[in-house]
Order: C-alpha cells, then sequence, then structure tokens
C-alpha cells in the first residue's frame, strides 16, 4: 500500500515550475536547528507568512493565529509531510489526510526543494521571510484558491 505521506517524485510540471524559478535557495541548512515540537509541512511556511485571518473555518483561523504566536515565541518548527499543526483544525482533514492530497503534496515537494528544507529537521523560523516567500510562490502554488491573497501583497 502506498503511504499517502511519502515523497515521490516531483511532476513534470512541478520539474519544469523549479527549473524557470530563478535564484531560489537550495540549503537552507544555516537555519537548521536541533529540534521543535511545531510541525509544519513545506508549503504551510508560505501561508503563514501572508495570513491575514482568512481560512477554512473559524477554528482553522483561531488555530492559525496561535501557530503564528508559537513561532514567534518559540521561533522554530519541524518540516513533516502530512498533517501538522494547521491540519489539526482544518475541515478539510479527514482519515485518510487533506481531502486534496495530490496537490497538497505536489505544493509540499516543491516548497521543500526550493526552500532545501527536509523531512523531519527543524528550523528557524526567522530564516523564511515574507520576501522569499513572494519570490517563490510563483512556482509553488499558483493554482491555489488563496494564491491571490498572497501574490499581491
Ligand atoms: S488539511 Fe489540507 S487544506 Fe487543511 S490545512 Fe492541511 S493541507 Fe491545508
Amino acid at each position: 500500500m502506498n503511504d499517502p505521506f511519502s515523497l515521490t517524485g516531483h511532476s513534470d510540471e512541478t520539474e519544469r515550475k523549479l527549473s524557470e524559478t530563478a535564484e531560489s535557495p537550495k540549503n537552507n541548512s544555516e537555519f537548521r536547528i536541533a529540534n521543535s515540537e511545531l510541525n509544519l509541512r513545506p508549503h504551510h511556511i508560505f501561508c503563514l507568512r501572508f495570513f491575514e485571518g482568512r481560512g477554512y473555518s473559524e477554528a482553522f483561523v483561531k488555530n492559525t493565529y496561535a501557530v503564528l504566536d508559537r513561532l514567534r515565541e518559540e521561533g522554530r518548527f519541524t518540516v513533516v509531510f502530512g498533517p501538522d499543526a494547521l491540519c489539526e483544525a482544518c475541515p478539510n482533514l479527514h482519515a485518510g489526510g487533506c481531502v486534496w492530497q495530490n496537490k497538497i503534496m505536489r505544493y509540499d515537494e516543491a516548497a521543500a526543494s526550493l526552500l532545501g528544507v527536509r523531512e523531519n529537521e527543524a528550523y528557524l523560523w526567522s530564516g523564511f521571510t515574507k520576501e522569499t516567500a513572494q519570490t517563490l510562490i510563483p512556482a509553488i502554488c499558483a493554482d491555489c484558491e488563496w494564491y491571490g491573497l498572497c501574490a499581491n501583497k
């Protein structure tokens, strides 16, 4: 049986977008730290940088603010390729994972590749700025329903 959260090879479309993205950071090892109990899937690094109080439900929005507070206080997170601190309050998380599993994994693979982060490794939140996010999102999540909110900031 396939592990729904395992990393697979990039799709052709993702490979093309990655190769077209200029000056993408390939290695964020300088921001790597020992550990963190706050789990984030790679593409949520971007979602959190642009969050402005809108989301899938009231509980989701409230939880996202709480995650941002933790990031500001603790300054660190661990990369996971599966349900994370945001997903746990999301109505789209079902027993088998996210209802948009294929799209979400495509975002996570592209985000991890462009940010140079790896599963189960911890990083400093300060290493991932909004400026970096703005440069990279066209190659990661341009077909996301929320993309316009992030791209226009
Ligand atoms: S469950 Fe899916 S839609 Fe909800 S926060 Fe997680 S990845 Fe995003």
